[in-house]
């Protein structure tokens, strides 16, 4: 089962709901006073832990202390992250300062991004059918698995680019008891990096939040330079405006967008379309929640740094790239049948309700409401208002 990176803090809390109501999936609700994750509905979009201002949700990652589990480290460094220094010495000192952190190793991720971004536009030649789904981000292939079933097949089934890049490290060293660290930008990175597919079956080891460690790479910072080469097309992936494009292709960022361009999917409205390129943050990678830049200004470092990028895209077999198991949801096994008894059930239930999405009973809306009660988890007498207009009526 997949498993949200999100985690609560109840000492923290306030219950002020702000992060049930900003969940774009309804996986949070209150209950007996404290915030309850339902991590089937979680896709680790991270917008929870942005309406916190309390820190009573936050996303965890390993720690830097696991470094000591193994024989050698190395850590993977994503584009968005690289994007954030504004010419080549400023990420050379950034490397090293990485470096200085215990790795033995750190290695930037843009050639195996690229050569995913490679597989994605070859497969898009090909395609004379629906639009394929680019799948960059974990958001986009949890989001198509948990809210666009139908679209399961659209999803292009290349491997998330730490994933290929882990497994490529690993192969230079067969005789050494290896630990893949993923510096993570956002939460579904940590995601990706902790639990790819729903199975122990991955190459990354750990995965670090930038936001955790990012003080300790501060202090590190002035004291050397790193030789550092990055990809031209492993960078641009990181942004919208400057990855490739292409009239039969959708570039859409934002998760409003994103969610809007899968609901139009769904109905065939894009099948002008060869290729959808879909990033849930606002100006892409490089509005990761756990970046600081101003995103429109990392964008132009992208310019500066590709003019003097000298690395091509890794080249690598086609098992290394392809997995079978972005169709595979373990989410839902209930029959077709099955699943429309419950929804009919919960569309009854839901008229029986005021409909006025109160959270007063701690659900994000009436309709979270109705599935709950259905399920069996709540009873119409936990609606507030259902309970005072009674009580009126008495
Ligand atoms: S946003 Fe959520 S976790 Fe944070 S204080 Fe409010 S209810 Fe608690
Ligand atoms: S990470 Fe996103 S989907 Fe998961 S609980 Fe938070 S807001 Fe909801
Ligand atoms: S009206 Fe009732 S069911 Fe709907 S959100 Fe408010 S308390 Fe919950």
């Amino acid at each position: 089962m997949r498993r949200s990176v999100v985690h609560y803090t109840l000492e923290r809390c306030i219950r002020c709901m702000k992060c049930v109501k900003a969940c774009p999936t309804s996986a949070l609700s209150m209950d007996n006073d404290r915030v309850v994750i339902d991590q089937q509905r979680c896709i680790n979009c991270g917008r929870c832990i942005m309406s916190c201002h309390n820190r009573g949700i936050l996303a965890q990652g390993s720690t830097l202390e696991d470094i000591e589990n193994y024989e050698y480290t190395v850590c993977l460094v994503p584009g968005a992250l690289i994007s954030h220094c504004a010419s080549l010495e400023e990420a050379q000192d950034l490397f090293h300062a990485i470096r200085m952190l215990g790795f033995d190793e750190v290695v930037d991720i843009t050639e195996y991004t690229a050569l995913h971004l490679k597989e994605v536009q070859l497969m898009a030649g090909e395609n004379t059918g629906d639009p394929y789904i680019a799948s960059f981000c974990p958001v986009i292939t949890r989001l198509v698995q948990t809210s666009h079933k139908s679209l399961l097949d659209s999803l292009l089934p290349i491997k998330f680019c730490s994933e290929i890049a882990a497994k490529d490290i690993r192969r230079k060293y067969p005789d050494k008891h290896i630990g893949i660290f993923n510096l993570c930008e956002c939460e579904s990175k940590l995601e990706y990096a902790k639990y790819p597919y729903g199975n122990p079956q991955y190459e990354v080891d750990h995965a670090l939040a930038l936001t955790d460690i990012f003080p300790m790479i501060r202090k590190n910072m002035h004291k050397g330079y790193d030789p550092v080469s990055f990809c031209k097309e492993g960078l641009q992936v990181c942004n919208p405006q400057r990855i490739i494009r292409r009239d039969d292709y959708l570039i859409a960022d934002g998760y409003d967008k994103v969610s809007t361009v899968l609901d139009m999917a769904e109905f065939g409205l894009l099948n002008e379309f060869r290729l959808l390129i879909l990033y849930p943050c606002f100006n892409g990678c490089i509005g990761g929640h756990m970046l600081w830049g101003n995103s429109f200004l990392v964008a132009n470092n992208i310019d500066a740094l590709t003019s003097q990028s000298s690395k091509k895209a890794a080249d690598l077999p086609f098992d290394e790239i392809y997995t079978d198991e972005f169709s595979r949801t373990d989410d839902d096994s209930r029959s077709f049948l099955e699943r429309t008894r419950f929804f009919r059930a919960v569309n009854e239930e839901f008229e029986r309700l005021p409909g006025y999405d109160c959270s007063a009973c701690g659900m994000q809306t009436c309709r979270v409401m109705a599935e709950e009660i259905v399920k069996g988890n709540r009873t119409e007498d936990d609606c507030r208002v259902l309970k005072a207009l009674k009580e009126k009526n008495e």
